[in-house]
C-alpha cells in the first residue's frame, strides 16, 4: 500500500486532534475530486514498517484522539489487506485511539457479501475495529462547504459500533456538528 501524506496533529478529517493517512488508489473517480493524484495506486510512496512505527507512536499521546484513514480510497480492496493488520496493531497497542475511514464506497456496500467490488474477507474485521465511517462518493452537485467533516450532503457519518449493535445505520452526533 502506498500513502500520498501522512499529517500527524490534522483537526480537519474527524473529531479532536488525529493522525491522518492519506492511503493511494480509487477507482470511484467522482467528478470534482479533490485529491485526483491519489487515484494512482502507485502515488507517493509505500507504507513501510518504519512508517507504520511513526503513525502508532503518534497516537500514544493522551491529547491525540485517533486515526483517520482517507484518501485516495482505503477500502479498495488491495488497501484493506494492509488496513486490517494496521488497525489491529492499533487497537493492541493504543486501545484509546479512535479509528475514523472515509470511504467512497457506502456501509450498505461494505457490509453487501455479494459485492466482490469492495466487501473482501477483511471488510468484517475493519469495520468491527473502527468507530466512524464517513460514507459515500462525493457528489459535486451535493456540494456543501458548510457541512462539517464531508464534503457533500450525501456523505453520512455513521457510528458503525451502534450501527452493528443495532443492525440499522446509525448517525454520529458528529453528523450535527
Ligand atoms: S472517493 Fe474520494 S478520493 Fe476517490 S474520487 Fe471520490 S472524492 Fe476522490
Amino acid at each position: 500500500m502506498n500513502v500520498g501524506q501522512i499529517y500527524y496533529t490534522d483537526i480537519a478529517n474527524g473529531i479532536g486532534c488525529r493522525t491522518a493517512v492519506f492511503v493511494s488508489g480509487c477507482t470511484h473517480h467522482c467528478k470534482g475530486c479533490f485529491n485526483e493524484e491519489t487515484w494512482n495506486f502507485d502515488y507517493g510512496h509505500p507504507f513501510t514498517k518504519e512508517l507504520e512505527d511513526k503513525v502508532v507512536e503518534s497516537l500514544k499521546p493522551t491529547h491525540i484522539d485517533g486515526l483517520t484513514l482517507l484518501g485516495g480510497e482505503p477500502m479498495e480492496p488491495r488497501n484493506q489487506k494492509e488496513i486490517r493488520p494496521l488497525l489491529e496493531r492499533i487497537k493492541r497497542e493504543v486501545p484509546h485511539a479512535t479509528i475514523w475511514i472515509y470511504s467512497g464506497y457506502t456501509y450498505e456496500e461494505l457490509t453487501d457479501a455479494s459485492n466482490k467490488r469492495c466487501h473482501t474477507e477483511d471488510t468484517d474485521a475493519i469495520l468491527s475495529m473502527i468507530d466512524i465511517l464517513v460514507d459515500g462518493e462525493f457528489m459535486l452537485d451535493q456540494k456543501d462547504i458548510t457541512l462539517r467533516f464531508r464534503g457533500s450532503s450525501n456523505q453520512r457519518i455513521i457510528d458503525v459500533p451502534a450501527t452493528r449493535a443495532s443492525g440499522e445505520i446509525t448517525l454520529s452526533g458528529y453528523a450535527n456538528y
